[in-house]
């Protein structure tokens, strides 16, 4: 495709006059990796087609929710039936209860949920939650975890443990992030070190189990077990921001893959987002009732939302979650997605590329690095020229993968074998390429 002929292109120039860089959120810009968006007419299974009508193996499935393939029979029969019914009352209904209990059914940590819009409404809604519940301020958070765009989420490392974080965005004022410390992902030290001078006026430290926002970096289990214990020791509370690895990593969550390795393991407060909307707005926060019984308009706590709870958006969650609760999805869509990382790995492996990769349930991450990296700074030192070659390679080959180093990858129920093939196969004849220099 050259530059006169790609449709892509003229789109783009049009979106930049009417849309701050041309998109609604900042990383479908392609900035990272340089070039034209691929603008989407429409997806179907696995796969979208751009404005040139050129097909691709979806591997975003809008970052994360598409986990039944775009288009599933059941998800559009649901949808078109809802719409039929009325778009947006304001007031209650019955498939809001139906969502709570599918949602709680899967997630034993929560006896209530409530639903909200985007996972940023979520998490910012389960901090004030949390500071509500202890009538305490501060809180921790981890470099390399994004949490949605609240002011108070939007921090990175002071330049000690002592300073608290500096904001990453203009327009968030010193005083909006005064309370949020920021860790390095899986330093046990540091953590034990900032619960020992802070740990009475923490009301709450939120973690990404598996940090989806660092490309795809676990928290060990040590590190898990120490949040846990520490938050209970000092009467914080636990967030675990699931909006990612909710229903993605399995059925049960990420807090169920961690309960394997440490028993009784439990947040206090779940943020839920992505699956549960099927590709909606739609997300949720939950935890125990002695809790959420501090939201309004039991207590104190004030949360609200006019489309909350939308009669569409929980049509369409809670399809997606009933198709996704079915006997051996979780099985078919993780061994899918352990081939496509045992590929990618033997492909890396016969080019001689210095590869590492992970995956769990229907997530992966892969990095150009020889080993997986731990956390954030880790991350980064991977060579970004390089997987922006890998990323433009893949996609000239109709493979739509992440357009930046930091993303994880999503499969989905609708990938086939084949789709696998065809990718390993694309990737390997890249790597070739980084092989050759
Ligand atoms: N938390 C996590 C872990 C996320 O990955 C995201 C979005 N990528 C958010 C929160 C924010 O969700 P949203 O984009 O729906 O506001």
């Amino acid at each position: 495709m050259t530059p006169s002929t790609d449709l892509n292109l003229p789109l783009f120039e049009r979106a930049k006059r009417v849309i701050p860089g041309g998109v609604n959120s900042p990383v479908r810009a392609f900035r990272a990796v340089g070039g034209t968006p691929r603008f989407v007419k429409r997806a179907e299974g696995a796969y979208f087609w751009d404005a040139n009508d050129q097909r691709y193996i979806d591997y975003i499935g809008s970052w994360g929710p598409m986990i039944l393939g775009h288009g599933h029979p059941a998800v559009l029969e649901a949808v078109q039936k809802a719409a039929l019914d009325g778009f947006s009352f304001g007031a209650p209904t019955e498939r809001e209860i139906e969502l709570a209990e599918e949602i709680l059914g899967l997630m034993p940590s929560m006896d209530m949920v409530r639903l909200v819009s985007s996972g940023t409404e979520a998490g910012m809604s389960a901090i004030r939650l949390a500071r509500g519940a202890t009538g305490r301020s501060k809180l921790i958070k981890f470099e390399g975890c994004y949490h949605g765009h609240a002011d108070a989420l939007l921090v990175k490392a002071g330049s000690g443990l002592a300073t608290f974080g500096t904001s990453t965005s203009a327009g968030v004022p010193p005083e909006v992030v005064q309370h949020t410390l920021v860790l390095e992902f899986n330093n046990i030290a540091q953590l034990e070190e900032a619960f020992a001078v802070h740990g009475r006026e923490l009301a709450c430290l939120m973690i990404e189990p598996i940090a989806g926002n660092m490309n795809f970096v676990r928290a060990s289990v040590p590190f898990m077990k120490r949040c846990r214990e520490l938050c209970t020791e000092y009467g914080a509370l636990l967030i675990l921001d699931e909006v990612m690895t909710g229903f993605r990593v399995a059925l049960g969550s990420a807090q169920s893959v961690y309960a394997q390795s440490i028993p009784g393991f439990k947040p206090d407060i779940t943020v839920l987002g992505k699956v549960i909307g099927g590709g909606m707005p739609l997300a949720a926060f939950g935890a125990p009732r002695a809790i959420m019984e501090h939201l309004a308009p039991l207590g104190g706590v004030y949360q609200a939302g006019t489309l909350s709870g939308n009669p569409v958006a929980t049509a369409c969650g809670l399809t997606t979650l009933r198709e996704i609760r079915k006997p051996g999805f979780f099985e078919a869509l993780s061994a899918r997605t352990q081939s496509l990382v045992d590929g990618l790995r033997a492909a890396a492996a016969a080019e001689g590329v210095a590869f590492s990769a992970d995956c769990q349930g229907g997530m992966f991450g892969f990095f150009l690095l020889p080993e997986l990296p731990q956390n954030y700074a880790k991350v980064m030192t991977s060579d970004s020229p390089r997987f922006n070659r890998l990323f433009h390679g893949l996609l000239d080959r109709g493979v739509y993968i992440a357009p930046a180093l930091y993303e994880a990858g999503f499969v989905s129920g609708a990938h086939t074998e084949a789709d696998i093939a065809e990718t390993v196969a694309a990737a390997r004849a890249v790597f070739k390429e980084l092989a050759a220099g």
